[in-house]
């Protein structure tokens, strides 16, 4: 590829204090679709709304896309050849081409006030009309604009939108997108306070920045016509635009807080791994060719292509992300899954002096574990005794036939095993497994009822390798007197 047709794409977003996962998946496909052309993805920083602007946010956000595995060939922190990559830095730039518009008659300044404006919408939705400006200072002449400019007047600058006639565009994934002109606004380019709408800003930008692709999320599309218009009137080769499809809820509402996070920054702080998130996001709208599931960032990005985005919207199912983070946890390094476990329990009070121990634990319940988190309830079994029921009727296993001898015949069995281990362990059951003739459930369930006060858990011979032949003692007894 000469560098004239090399793929060039970006993240743009607003630092409004968190990542949204709709963000995290547009950051994603752009790294991806950068990684599998190989070309450039840029991070640029669209914080010109000046409403909105929250301190540090920026920084923060730089900082989860990196948690999340993304990295970027230009932005603001590492700088570049079409830098600086922070819109409020490039203020001058936007001011130019609003007045090279203005000059050339394809914008022009509007005088009205925000209460006029206001007054006009009011008077739309009255008459149940879609609010748009009403061109009032279009026909003004220039020199009356000029004037009125020089006087001192506040202005914003609008672009003068074609009264008719249509725009067409292709989409790459909704394919040709045809919008009437009469419904498009005369979009404020520059406002009074000299800052750039977004509009102004991201076509000024992406040209600039040499943008061959704008991958976004489909509440963008509308936008796209207003931008298109743009680059014609700037004189400039559109970029190529990719609309990827909305997130919906369960319910298929549009993703939204009130049912779930929609923060990243809330998943990694619930221990979500980043790259089950990502593996997660990545197919929320996109399919890998082979119907694979489980995908490393390097896979992703050898088989992300534009072609398998769909229109549908993409269900976040909480539970998925949940089977993802579980797969991933498990296939971590014992080590690392001990690393991650570690402040849990000791945030829970439990004795983990003792590493191995704490090792053989985390061991014994990872495939219990979806969240590093979860490992406070899973292992409550070996740092302290279960309850003992009321009566031992409460406990269905124990109201009746051969429980309490199979109770009798291992504890009794306990005291003879040497060495302690689960291999040990597993032969003392198989023995009164044959000589009680009692077997499966029906042997298993009892001692483990006995011993955990659960009726699931790892292997019933892990547990009691990691309780210990006394503490195994201790929780039998009560159970075997009478
Ligand atoms: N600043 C916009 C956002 O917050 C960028 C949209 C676009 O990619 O053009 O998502």
């Amino acid at each position: 590829m000469t560098p004239e047709t090399s793929v060039r794409v970006r993240f743009a977003p607003s630092p409004t204090g968190f990542l949204h996962i709709g963000g995290l998946r547009t950051a994603l496909y752009n790294y991806l679709f950068a990684r599998r052309h190989h070309g450039v993805f840029v991070l640029r920083i669209e914080d010109t709304d000046r409403n909105r602007f929250v301190e540090g946010a920026a920084e923060k956000l730089l900082e989860t896309l990196h948690w999340a595995g993304l990295s970027w060939d230009e932005g603001p922190d590492i700088g570049g050849p079409y830098g600086p990559y922070v819109q409020s830095e490039r203020l001058a730039l936007y001011r130019q081409h609003a007045e090279s518009l203005l000059r050339e008659g394809k914008a022009y300044r509007c005088f009205c006030s925000p209460e006029e404006l206001d007054r006009q919408r009011r008077k739309q939705a009255e008459e149940k009309r879609p609010p748009m400006y009403d061109r009032r200072c279009r026909t003004l002449s220039r020199e009356t604009s000029d004037a009125r400019a020089k006087a001192g007047e506040p202005f914003t600058i609008r672009f003068r939108v074609p009264l008719t006639g249509e725009t067409v565009f292709h989409d790459a994934v909704r394919g040709e997108i045809r919008i009437s002109h009469a419904v498009i606004d005369d979009q404020v380019l520059l406002k009074s306070d000299g800052y750039p709408t977004y509009h102004l800003a991201n076509v000024v930008d992406d040209h600039a920045m040499r943008i061959s692709d704008v991958i976004r999320g489909e509440e963008w599309l509308p936008s796209t016509v207003k931008h298109t218009l743009l680059y014609e009137a700037f004189g400039w080769p559109p970029p190529r635009f990719a609309h990827l499809p909305l997130l919906l809820n369960p319910d298929r509402s549009k993703l939204s807080k009130r049912q779930g996070d929609v923060a990243v920054e809330e998943y990694r702080a619930q221990g979500f791994l980043p790259e089950a998130l990502i593996n997660f996001v990545a197919l929320l709208g996109w399919s890998s060719p082979d119907e694979r599931e489980i995908l490393s960032m390097d896979e992703l990005a050898a088989l992300f292509s534009l072609d398998r985005v769909g229109k549908a919207g993409a269900i976040f199912d909480i539970e998925k992300l949940r089977w993802f983070n579980g797969r991933y946890f498990r296939a971590l390094p014992l080590e690392e899954r001990v690393r991650l476990c570690i402040p849990h329990l000791e945030r829970a009070g439990y004795d983990t002096r003792d590493p191995i121990r704490t090792a053989r634990i985390v061991d014994a319940l990872s495939n219990h574990l979806v969240l590093p988190a979860d490992i406070v309830e899973e292992a409550a079994i070996f740092f302290r005794a279960p309850a003992l029921p009321a009566s031992a009727t409460e406990v269905p296993p124990f109201s009746q036939g051969q429980e309490k001898a199979v109770l009798r015949a291992f504890l009794t069995g306990v005291r003879t095993v040497v060495p302690w281990e689960r291999g040990q362990i597993k032969k003392l059951l198989e023995r009164i497994q044959g000589e009680l003739g009692v077997r499966g459930k029906e042997l298993y369930l009892p001692i483990r009822i006995a011993l955990t006060g659960k009726s699931h858990g790892p292997e019933l011979p892990v547990v009691a390798e990691l309780l210990g032949p006394e503490e195994c003692s201790r929780r039998l007894e009560p159970f075997t007197v009478g």
